[in-house]
């Protein structure tokens, strides 16, 4: 899949749409998504045009990555979820639902998150 340079976190990368941003460093933003799924949801993408995690493993310096997995774990301790825990998740291609085509991890925390996933319908 070729990157949509004009996706909407392409867009709030380039400063075009506002954000709440959490965390900034030379590779990686974080931000409060729009529509919170939980008390705690923040996304975290990397600054480098990636459509998603295959991209990223397969394309991305080992700056980028380094930065992406320290910026997942520097975020949830800065909003408060580590005691009691949270969930990442990243969806990745239209099986799982990806809408918006630049990587990025959800971080959802702040409550009980139950089980990971329905068990898939027979
Ligand atoms: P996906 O389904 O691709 O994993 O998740 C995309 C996420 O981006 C959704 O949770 C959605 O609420 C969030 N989102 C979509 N547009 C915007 C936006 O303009 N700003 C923010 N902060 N989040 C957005």
């Amino acid at each position: 899949m070729a990157y949509d340079k004009d996706n909407i976190f392409a867009r709030i990368l380039r400063g075009e749409i506002p954000c709440d941003k959490v965390h900034e460093d030379e590779h990686t933003l974080a931000f409060r998504d729009i529509n919170p799924q939980t008390p705690v949801h923040v996304l975290v993408i990397p600054k480098g045009a990636y459509t998603g995690m295959d991209d990223f493993a397969a394309n991305a310096s080992k700056a980028e990555i380094v930065a992406f997995v320290r910026a997942i774990g520097l975020v949830a301790r800065q909003m408060g979820v580590v005691e009691d825990g949270y969930r990442f998740l990243a969806n990745n291609g239209a099986d799982a639902n990806q809408e918006v085509p630049h990587l990025h991890v959800h971080i959802f925390g702040g409550k009980g998150l139950g089980r990971m996933i329905k068990p898939a319908d027979k």
